[in-house]
């Protein structure tokens, strides 16, 4: 339902729960975040409203990292539990993903991963994301090629939001039939659902189009096709009046 993703100098914990806050209003019935601190993935995720997963973090913070990712979910499949809860995170831990919409053929691709030995803990359509993305990077060592290599395998409607403990300083974003947008900072970036998010750190925004990748770097961003080729996002500039 709702995204944030953050890369700079700032708490990313910080950026990102408060961006998931400007994004309740959309309504939600569980929340998640993961950050990335020490070549780790530290992930946290609670059923229920954000005060929820405000008090797991409360009994079991998280490690300080500039690079993280939240959600807030609209459960189209699975129950709103903890387990089904975004981030949804690779066997080994080293991936994390969330998202926004429905992966029309999840089945397919979960009795595929299931027969190569993954083991998938949850009833989402989303977790076949985290895993396929873990193979494509071990092939490719690349977040954002692997991300293009899976949205091609992927139908439906997708928000995805994904990083990998291998590219400590990477946030990558894709879409299909579902709102992302990338805001500009200095020395970091956003990427979100909604402006609101992160209009309190930057009115400089990029809209991706349909069908695009975007690799965010404290240093700037860079935005492909599925198809690998270089893509011109519309810039715009947001006004107050959508920031109200
Ligand atoms: N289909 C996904 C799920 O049920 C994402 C739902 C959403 O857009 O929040 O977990």
């Amino acid at each position: 339902c709702g995204i944030v993703g953050y890369v700079g100098s700032q708490s990313a914990l910080d950026v990102v729960m408060a961006g998931l806050k400007r994004l309740e209003y959309r309504g939600y019935d569980s929340a998640g975040v993961a950050v990335l601190a020490d070549g780790q993935l530290a992930a946290a995720k609670k059923a229920g409203k954000l005060v929820n997963l405000e008090k797991e973090l409360a009994e079991r913070p998280l490690p300080a990292g500039w690079t993280g990712i939240g959600h807030t979910r609209w459960a189209t499949h699975g129950a709103p539990t903890d387990a089904n809860a975004h981030p949804h995170l690779d066997n080994a831990g080293r991936v994390a993903v969330v998202h926004n919409g429905i992966i029309e053929n999840f089945a397919e691709l979960r009795g595929e991963l299931t027969e190569r030995g993954h083991e998938l803990a949850s009833e989402t359509d989303t977790e076949v994301v985290a895993h396929l993305l873990a193979e494509e990077f071990s092939a490719t060592a690349d977040l954002a090629e692997a991300m293009r290599l899976v949205c091609r395998r992927l139908k439906g409607a997708f928000t995805l939001v994904a990083m990998h403990a291998d590219e400590p300083d990477v946030v990558v974003g894709a879409r299909r039939n579902s709102p992302l947008v990338v805001g500009i900072g200095d020395g970091e970036a956003f990427l979100a659902s909604d402006v609101a998010a992160f209009i309190a750190h930057t009115r400089s925004a990029l809209e991706l189009g349909q069908d695009q990748v975007v690799e965010l770097r404290r240093d700037g961003v860079t935005v492909t096709g599925f198809d690998g080729r270089p893509a011109e996002p519309r810039a715009f500039s947001v006004d107050w009046d959508a920031a109200a």
